[in-house]
Order: C-alpha cells, then sequence, then structure tokens
C-alpha cells in the first residue's frame, strides 16, 4: 500500500468534514431500492458515461444479492464506489431518472451504489481474474481514476502492467482535489488498494516522468504507455500582487488541506476568484475550516457560471455569497494580501467590457484563484509525435484512446480538459481496450 496519509490526519478532516452523503444502512437500502421502476431503456443508464446497468443493481439490493450489486457496478466502472461518492448525480443518473422528470424525488442512486460496494471493499469480495501473462508489458503514467481503470482493464487481458505515480498515494484528484465532505481520504484510497489486490497491477510512488530521458527508458522496456497525467497546477490570473502570500492556487489549497495539518480557522475573510465547480468547493471548505467570510467572486453573471447550481445551492447553505460581474484588478497588501481590488463589469452584445471608474477594494486576507488548471504541456512535450489541441488537451481517437503517436494512449483529464472522476474511469477502460486491440494485431 502507499506511503499513506497520516491517519490522524484523515480522522481529523472525517471530524472536520462530516459525509454529505452518508452511507445507508439496511432498511434504508431495502426501502431505496423498492422505489425503483426498473424502466426499460432506463434513462438514468443512458445518462451514465460508464453505462453501468443501474435497475439490475437496484434489483440486486432490492434482493439481498449485495455481491451480485456490486459485481454489476465493478463491471463497468472500476471506480464504483469512489463514483458514487462523487459523481454529480444529480446532473447525471438522478437528473435522468423518471422521477426526476415527474418532480418526484429521484432514486437516490449514487448512496446505493456505494451501499453496494462498501460492503464488498469491507468483505473483499473478488470479482475479477486477470488472464495469464502474455508476454507483454504497458506502462501507465498516472495512479488517478484513468490510469487505475486502463491498468484494471489491461491486466485483465494479461499484460504486465506498471503504474508510475508522481505522488506517494494514488487516487490522483479523488484524494487530493475532490471536497473532503463528498469522500474521505481512506475511501479513496481503499478502492485503488481493493482494486490492486485483484488485479495484481504495480504502482510505483514517488516517481514522476519528467524528461525525455525517463520517456525514452519507458519506450524501451513496455511495449505501450498510457497517459493518465490530468492536469497541472492552479492557472495564474495574470495581475499585479499575484505573488503575495496567502494568495493560492484553489488545487494547491484544497491538496493541503486534505493531506496536511491545518491551523483552524484557516482565515477570517477569504474571496475565491472564479465560478466554477472548484471555487465553490474552495468556498465551503474555507467555512467549514473556521472562515467566518467567505466571498466567492465571479467577472461574469451568476447565470454564466460554470458550477453546476447544486454546487452553489451547496456552498451558499454553508454561508458563502456570490458577488458578481466583478473581474479583479489587483491583489493589494504589502508582503502579505490585504484586499482585492475589483472593477465592475457588463457584457453588451455577447462582450465582457470592464466599467471604467468603477473600480473598489474588498477586504480579505486570503485569496485562492480557481480560474483552472494548466495543463501538462512540458511533459508532453518530451513525447514525440503527440498532437494536441489549441487549449492544450492531448487529441486521441475517440474509440481507442490511441494518440498521434500509437504506442500511447490516453484518457481523462489531459484528454477532456477536466470533467469528472467517471468521465476519467471510463476513458481509462477504453484506452485499456484500446492497447489490447493495437498490440494483438502486431505479432
Ligand atoms: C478541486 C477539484 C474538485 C473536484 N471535484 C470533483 C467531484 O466532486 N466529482 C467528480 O467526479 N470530479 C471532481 N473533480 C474532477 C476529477 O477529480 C477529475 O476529473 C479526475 O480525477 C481526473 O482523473 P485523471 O486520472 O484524468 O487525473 P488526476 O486525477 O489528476 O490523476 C492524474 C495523476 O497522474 C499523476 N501524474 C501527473 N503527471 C505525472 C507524471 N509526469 N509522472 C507520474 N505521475 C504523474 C498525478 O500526480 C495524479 O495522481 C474535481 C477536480 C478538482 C480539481
Ligand atoms: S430511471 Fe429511476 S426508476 Fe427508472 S430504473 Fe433508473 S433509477 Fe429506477
Amino acid at each position: 500500500m502507499a506511503e499513506t496519509i497520516n491517519p490522524h490526519l484523515s480522522q481529523d478532516n472525517e471530524r472536520r468534514f462530516p459525509q454529505i452523503k452518508p452511507l445507508m444502512n439496511s432498511s434504508e437500502a431495502y426501502y431505496e431500492s423498492s422505489r425503483c421502476l426498473f424502466c426499460y431503456n432506463a434513462p438514468c443508464m443512458l445518462a451514465c458515461p460508464t453505462a453501468i446497468d443501474i435497475p439490475l443493481f437496484i434489483r440486486q439490493i432490492n434482493n439481498g444479492n449485495l455481491a451480485g450489486a456490486a459485481n454489476t457496478i465493478y463491471q463497468s466502472n472500476y471506480l464504483g464506489n469512489t463514483c458514487g461518492k462523487v459523481c454529480p448525480t444529480e446532473v447525471l443518473c438522478e437528473g435522468a431518472c423518471v422521477f426526476t422528470k415527474a418532480n418526484i424525488r429521484a432514486l437516490d442512486i449514487g448512496r446505493l451504489q456505494n451501499y453496494a460496494t462498501d460492503n464488498a471493499i469491507a468483505t473483499n469480495q473478488k470479482f475479477f481474474s486477470p488472464a495469464s501473462p502474455n508476454g507483454r508489458s504497458v506502462a501507465v503514467i498516472g495512479a488517478g481514476p484513468a490510469g487505475i481503470a486502463c491498468a484494471c482493464e489491461l491486466r485483465l487481458a494479461g499484460y504486465l502492467v506498471d503504474v508510475f505515480e508522481a505522488k506517494a498515494n494514488p487516487s490522483g484528484l479523488a484524494l487530493h482535489g475532490v471536497a473532503p465532505y463528498k469522500i474521505t481520504n481512506r475511501e479513496a484510497l481503499m478502492e485503488v488498494e481493493f482494486l490492486r489486490q485483484q488485479f495484481g497491477f504495480n504502482l510505483i510512488y514517488n516517481k514522476r516522468i519528467a524528461t525525455q530521458q525517463d520517456v525514452e527508458e519507458l519506450e524501451a522496456k513496455y511495449n505501450a504507455i498510457f497517459l493518465g497525467i490530468g492536469l497541472g497546477n492552479s492557472a495564474e490570473i495574470k495581475i499585479k500582487g499575484e505573488d503575495k502570500g496567502n494568495c493560492v492556487g484553489a488545487t494547491e489549497f484544497i491538496e493541503q488541506i486534505k493531506t496536511m495539518p491545518i491551523v483552524e480557522p484557516v482565515a477570517k475573510n477569504v474571496i475565491v476568484l472564479g465560478g466554477g465547480n472548484t471555487a465553490m468547493d474552495a468556498a465551503s471548505e474555507s467555512v467549514r475550516l473556521g472562515a467566518e467570510k467567505v466571498i466567492v467572486a465571479y467577472r461574469r453573471s451568476e447565470n454564466e457560471m460554470k458550477a453546476y447550481y447544486f454546487e452553489y445551492d451547496l456552498a451558499k447553505v454553508t454561508g458563502v455569497v456570490g458577488k458578481f460581474n466583478i473581474a479583479p484588478v489587483e491583489i493589494m497588501g504589502e508582503n502579505e494580501v490585504s484586499g482585492v481590488k475589483f472593477i465592475r463589469t457588463e457584457t453588451i452584445n455577447g462582450k465582457l467590457i470592464n466599467i471604467a471608474g468603477s473600480e473598489f477594494v474588498m477586504d480579505c486576507d486570503l485569496v485562492i484563484k480557481a480560474t483552472g488548471q494548466l495543463k501538462q504541456t512540458s511533459m508532453m512535450a518530451n513525447i514525440k509525435g503527440l498532437n494536441v489541441d489549441v487549449t492544450g488537451r492531448l487529441m486521441i481517437d475517440e474509440e481507442t484512446g490511441q494518440t498521434s503517436n500509437p504506442r500511447y494512449f490516453a484518457g481523462g483529464d489531459a484528454v477532456n480538459g477536466g470533467a469528472e472522476v467517471v468521465n476519467a474511469a471510463a476513458g481509462g477502460k477504453l484506452a485499456g481496450k484500446g492497447i489490447h486491440q493495437f498490440l494483438s494485431k502486431l505479432t
């Protein structure tokens, strides 16, 4: 197992961040599963990026066949437990449920999924056995959801799989990024360990594949390489004063609160810059870590925010306040942040413009920048013949996950530019199949 995160720290986080979707007990699961209509051509299943047979696993839960239910889930999605906890079910399976369409509360599909898969992990059920070794090997770069899903798929076909991970733990952003009130560190790590035990891929930690030499060594040793490298650090806003203490990137801030000891409160007044889901997470987490006033400041209107409505609602319930049509122009303060200077904006003929003379300053002692993550361009530049699109996303064949360099395949955030765990799980599995297809054709 990985050099695990300090267990006391994990417990601290579990106390600080009670789960918003707690595990069901057996009566709740029986009641909830009894509500399912077991629809034909079930819309919930069609809305799932990994096409889990949702009515089937709900029926299995209802019949008391918990192992069968977990098996149904894992056959479609290797990250079945993590996804049950962190998926935006409100806009995927539960959003598509026929009950939602009738304005009745949707089936609690995510929590039912966890009811089955938690049991499978706790009792160490075995659903898969890898084929005998086929004599070929694949390197997977990145032990996030995409890399782990790809490794599982390849092991089923008998490949030797080595997963190289830059950090000391697996799970990628499911561990280091996802809000701690959605999934605990322990849960994120346990699912990977559950998979490692039954699939038998090798996890090599603290090994960043960073240089051309690293890449060439992998090319010499492995038949194919999967890139599950995700995205990079938080993007800069490129305004004056960004280098001050207490002006931090959202992903770095969240990683720190999930993996390092934290002194509460993190700050008294926090301003989060951005309007996406990461901004909402960072804001909610700041409130939960004792901040008195937390503002999410977005340069466009409330309706134009990229965050899901339920993520914004969740932030507002904790006391976060949204301020719209204000763009940051300078981070104020001596060495440490003392506030942010904004300018008011408006949209005219579809174009966002600053309103001259409307500048004002809002005080704060922590600025969190949540305006996106950088792409891993310098790592990708080490690999010959890789095509990326104008935004820096890796280009692949949608059917196989193969990149423009035939020995390289890719999936997850590095390809889609940043989506959800379930998309990375789907992309990794698809590329695993693509690699098998590609290598099987070679003599
Ligand atoms: C703050 C935040 C909150 C989120 N919340 C949710 C949520 O609630 N629900 C949801 O479904 N999704 C959420 N997401 C998105 C989700 O976490 C990602 O879509 C998903 O983790 C992508 O998986 P991946 O495997 O492609 O990349 P990652 O999870 O980023 O994993 C990539 C892995 O590769 C490693 N790596 C990178 N480069 C190298 C290298 N050169 N050598 C070796 N290892 C390397 C990294 O250390 C990392 O472990 C969130 C994202 C963020 C940033
Ligand atoms: S759409 Fe709703 S009711 Fe129909 S099968 Fe899916 S979960 Fe059950």
